[in-house]
């Protein structure tokens, strides 16, 4: 049997699925901005945009993302068997494999990441409602609730770092 190398690439090849699905740290870190900025008054978009690197640089996210993407791109191109090819093609919404794979991410952050998430999945905001258009011709079905995730993942992990911090300030 041959021996696995994970490759050194792994968090490259993400990073660059995603801007090639027209998706930016960004639009993910505004989306982190919206959930958490009630709860943290002085977070600014800086410590989001670095939130959201920290969570892409684990390697069940990046897998998550390479996994979700590259399934997108084959149903966009009709590459996958039937029944998959038409359930992931038309993001039939009983499938669920998204948001489970979605949950793959989340299970790393806690259960503030899992509210967060169904939070904007519900609500759509920002580059959700874009990825959610149907009009466009593009399949994203794992890549909104992959980039939710993230922005979710990231939100938590600022809740967590915020109360760290106020409870080092009590000591
Ligand atoms: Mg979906």
């Amino acid at each position: 049997m041959q021996k696995f190398v994970p490759s050194a690439n792994v968090e490259e090849a993400a990073y660059q699925a995603l801007q090639q699905r027209g998706v930016t740290i960004e639009e993910i870190a505004k989306l982190t901005y919206f959930l958490q900025s009630k709860y943290i008054p002085d977070l600014t978009m800086e410590a989001c945009i670095d939130s959201v690197h920290h969570v892409l640089q684990k390697r069940e996210v990046q897998n998550a993302v390479l996994t979700g993407i590259e399934l997108d791109l084959l149903a966009e191109k009709g590459l996958l068997s039937s029944p998959l090819q038409e359930t992931i093609q038309t993001d039939e919404s009983l499938y669920g494999v998204d948001e489970v794979l979605a949950l793959s991410i989340l299970n790393l952050y806690g259960s503030i990441s899992f509210t967060n998430y169904g939070y904007i999945d519900k609500l759509k905001h920002g580059i959700l409602e874009q990825l959610n258009d149907k009009s466009t011709g593009r399949v994203n079905t794992f890549l909104d609730d992959l980039v939710g995730a993230i922005a979710a993942a990231a939100s938590s992990r600022l809740a967590h770092r915020h109360r760290a911090e106020a409870e080092q300030k009590m000591e």
